[in-house]
């Protein structure tokens, strides 16, 4: 077996793109595919934790960080180029970057839609843009986009978060039926209530509640979205799937 440095050893594993890769949900698929494939994670704002993800992984296998605004079709072009000139390919492609606001929807104005849509749908659509042709040329390939619980059912004060998160379901459902031919699959996880960085606006007797409310009676852990979204990206006859992480629902 060929050492993890060496041409041999990237060359002969696939390699995973995740976006959101530097914290939560990203970051627990990061730490359970570490030896499967080459990693490569995109980072935002938090350079500091994908480094430490980083060299806490090294040991493990090959993984590297990249700089990516997904909001940005030009930095995820960059990116992404980047990626290709290390790894040669990508053949899986997790995109768990998002954001979330709670706000009534009478106060949300046209620049929260705005944000919200560009990072959590057009982050999206950009990245699937770049790493799809490839995927399609060759023949093979596996996308998870991670929606959320409020992209099926909704969400009161979470109205332009869960209308983006239900875009995606609408984007990985046509595309899992336009790119099957071509042997690459697309699914989607749609995670109920993670305990993240995302949670972190609550307070501990919201997070009771909500933890109440959930028939496995507690919030979820990032490894166990991770663990869905690792199936499914390495699952051979699953294409065009919602599968949903939540502990039974949030009531
Ligand atoms: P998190 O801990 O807040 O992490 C969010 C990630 O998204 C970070 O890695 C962040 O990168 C990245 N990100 C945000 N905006 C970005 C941008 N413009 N460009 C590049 N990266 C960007 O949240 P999480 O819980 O892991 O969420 C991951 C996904 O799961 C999201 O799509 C979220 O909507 C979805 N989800 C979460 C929950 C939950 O309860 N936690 C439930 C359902 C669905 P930087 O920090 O480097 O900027």
């Amino acid at each position: 077996m060929p050492g993890i440095n060496s041409l041999a050893y990237l060359y002969t594993m696939e390699t995973l793109l995740i976006s959101g890769g530097s914290r939560g949900i990203g970051a627990a698929v990061a730490k359970l595919a570490i030896g499967k494939y080459n990693i490569a994670i995109l980072y935002k704002n938090s350079k500091d934790k994908a480094e430490a993800l980083c060299n806490e992984l090294s040991t493990k296998g090959v993984i590297e960080a990249f700089y990516c605004d997904v909001s940005s079709e030009q930095s995820v072009k960059e990116a992404v180029s980047k990626v290709l000139k290390r790894f040669g390919k990508i053949d899986k492609l997790c995109c768990s970057a998002g954001i979330a606001q709670s706000k009534m929807f009478i106060d949300l104005t046209a620049e929260d839609w705005r944000n919200m849509f560009a990072t959590n749908v057009d982050g999206v659509y950009y990245l699937t843009k770049q790493v799809c042709e490839g995927m399609l040329e060759r023949k093979s390939g596996s996308i998870v986009y991670v929606s959320s619980i409020w992209g099926e059912e909704g969400a009161s004060m979470e109205s332009a978060y869960s209308a983006s998160k239900a875009a995606i379901i609408g984007l990985g459902k046509s595309l899992a039926k336009e790119f099957a031919p071509n042997g690459v699959r697309v699914n989607v996880v749609t995670p109920g209530a993670i305990d993240t960085d995302m949670m972190k606006g609550y307070s501990k007797e919201d997070l009771k509640e909500v933890a109440e409310s959930i028939p496995l009676g507690r919030l979820g852990e990032a490894k166990e979205v991770a663990e869905a979204i690792l199936f499914l990206l390495e699952s051979s006859y699953i294409t065009g799937a919602v599968l949903p992480v939540n502990g039974g629902g949030i009531f």
